[in-house]
């Protein structure tokens, strides 16, 4: 278990995730929610409990975006109300106690986690190769 800083664009929001090992790399998520919240092709993200994940700077400025998924349970997005980056989301169907963090704005995490799967393939624009193991949608639990 390692401890990872992270930090929005204009610096009002910190935090640190305690991951084991195995989380300690990026789900790709190529799903259209993904591509609008990021203007980009796929986020970088790891599932963990929400206990792992501590607030350390401007928690009672989080903004909440709340969207509905696939299943019509609610997706919760917490994000800095002053840059808009996105901290971390809870997706209501994966219960209470789990998380989806970004691992692509913790500080030692864009620079050394590698890919481990890609979510969401069926979404996933033709010209993007493939750098891990690819599911249509979400792996089989
Ligand atoms: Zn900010
Ligand atoms: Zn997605």
């Amino acid at each position: 278990m390692s401890s990872f800083k992270g930090h929005c664009h204009c610096g009002k929001t910190e935090w640190e995730a305690k991951l084991e090992q195995d989380q300690q790399s990026h789900i790709l998520c190529h799903c259209d929610t993904c591509k609008t919240l990021s203007g980009s092709t796929f986020t970088l993200n790891q599932i963990i409990p929400k206990s792992a994940l501590k607030i350390t700077k401007g928690e009672p400025d989080l903004g909440k975006y709340t969207y509905y998924g696939e299943s019509g349970k609610g997706v919760h997005c917490y994000f800095c109300k002053n840059c808009t980056v996105h901290v971390y989301h809870h997706q209501e169907i994966a219960g209470p106690d789990t998380i989806v963090l970004r691992t692509g704005l913790l500080d030692e995490g864009i620079k050394n986690f590698k890919p481990t799967a890609e979510i969401f393939g069926k979404a996933k624009l033709p010209w993007e190769k493939e750098v891990a193991q690819t599911f249509e949608t979400l792996p089989p639990s």
